[in-house]
């Protein structure tokens, strides 16, 4: 059966990496979150202090940093390692996602992420999140998903995600974040979170998770099937 590559955009917090992994492991293909070679970059920068407006220091850091993602079979999902180190934890902290899209806007950044994400593809079989798959990424990707959601269904989701995992977060500080990455990711420079023409809009404010995955299913058969 062909296999083909599915690239899901959208907003932070509207559910694309959870659904992303869902639908990869019925599909029996590989998921990427490409959010989290991000979120890795920026966790090394702030540990190693780089300043971002020194572009020979972020050259240099840049050439010092390995991610992997690596299958973790007790889990049933990829976690990332920087520089062989798992970060997978680290990396979903607030203190993280408050410097990652500062961090995103670089243009050597995305340069060297993109490579590194299109590494990863390279086999084909692949069902990436982000921001500019559709668009910088994979631009010819043969389904490109966009996703939205309420501001609030998005934090009220996150929250309880976070709690699930003992961070303690408010409702107010995590939607407080999403605007500011919202409105950094759509108006940087560097390849900007952007809807393409060729897009299908999925509002997931309403849906329960199984629905979203469902919808995404059905359109990726229907590509796989032409
Ligand atoms: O997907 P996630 O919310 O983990 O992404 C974290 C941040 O990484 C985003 O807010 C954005 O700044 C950046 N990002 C990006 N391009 C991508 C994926 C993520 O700029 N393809």
């Amino acid at each position: 059966m062909r296999k083909i590559i599915i690239a899901i955009d959208g907003y932070s917090g509207c559910g694309k990496s959870s659904t992303a992994k869902e639908v990869a492991k019925r599909l029996e293909y590989k998921h990427i979150d490409s959010g989290a070679t991000y979120r890795a970059v920026t966790l090394y920068f702030i540990q190693n202090e780089i300043n971002l407006n020194d572009n020979d220091a972020v050259n240099e850091a840049l050439g010092k940093i390995s991610i992997d993602f690596i299958y973790n079979k007790e889990l049933g999902k990829n976690e990332t390692f920087l520089n062989q180190q798992n970060v997978e934890e680290e990396i979903r902290k607030m203190y993280v996602s408050e410097m990652v899209s500062p961090v995103s806007a670089i243009k050597e950044v995305r340069g060297t992420m993109v490579s590194i994400q299109r590494k990863m593809a390279l086999d084909g079989g692949v069902v990436m999140d982000g921001r500019d798959i559709g668009s910088v990424v994979f631009p010819e990707a043969e389904l490109k998903i966009f996703m939205v959601a309420s501001d609030e269904a998005r934090a009220r989701r996150r929250y309880l995600e976070l709690k699930g995992k003992g961070q303690e977060v408010s409702v107010e500080e995590i939607a407080r974040n999403f605007r500011e990455r919202d409105q950094q990711d759509t108006s940087r420079k560097e390849s900007p979170l952007v809807r393409v023409e060729d897009a299908i809009e999925i509002d997931t404010s309403d849906l329960e998770f199984e629905d979203q995955v469902q919808m995404v299913l059905d359109l990726a058969n229907e590509k796989i099937g032409e």
